[in-house]
């Protein structure tokens, strides 16, 4: 009894050590959100909570900004579908110059049928394409955010824990943000 007490016990302790160390490690990003397709504000400033939540969660605190500088990442709040299939709700583009994430607005609208909010949608499709911009060509994942296909009750889920990064997708993550970290221009 003793001993399965004392396992239960360095176990608690180990989950404490690993969080303290995720936060001590935060690294910080700054992301540029443009509105081009005219969404609410009120909608787009929750969205920015939600997704700052989940990136938060993998040891990555987001600073919005307003203005343009090289390092930043941005996100593009749109209205064209820039021919992608129906049911993309964001995609991320990439050029010489870099690389631009965007949520197609429009296309919101028809998965508010799961009687969650569009703030609570654009938020997790926002964290989904800033993961894009941080882990470069790395694939989908089977599992959390970084997920290829969100089905209703995904979207459905209210755990807390979701719609979150792996842990290799965490590490891998907080070290483009350092690197970016690291540009004068940024
Ligand atoms: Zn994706």
């Amino acid at each position: 009894m003793q001993g399965r007490f004392a396992i239960v016990l360095a176990f608690a302790v180990l989950r404490v050590q690993a969080f303290t160390r995720d936060m001590d490690h935060a690294e910080r990003v700054r992301v540029r959100v443009d509105n081009e397709a005219g969404a609410p504000a009120g909608v787009l400033n929750y969205a920015r909570v939600e997704c700052a939540r989940i990136l938060r969660n993998a040891g990555i605190e987001v600073q919005w900004t307003s203005d343009a500088s090289s390092g930043d990442l941005r996100v593009g709040i749109i209205s064209e579908p820039g021919g992608t299939a129906p049911s993309v709700l964001g995609y991320v583009l990439r050029n010489g110059e870099g690389a631009s994430a965007y949520v197609i607005w429009p296309r919101v609208g028809p998965w508010l049928a799961v009687d969650r909010p569009a703030f609570e949608i654009v938020g997790r499709v926002m964290a989904h394409e800033i993961g894009h911009l941080l882990l470069g060509n790395a694939p989908h994942s089977s599992a959390g955010v970084m997920r290829a296909v969100w089905t209703a009750d995904d979207l459905r889920s209210t755990a807390w824990g979701a719609f979150f990064f792996t842990p290799g997708e965490q590490s891998m993550m907080r070290t483009e943000a350092a690197r970016k970290g690291g540009h004068a221009t940024y």
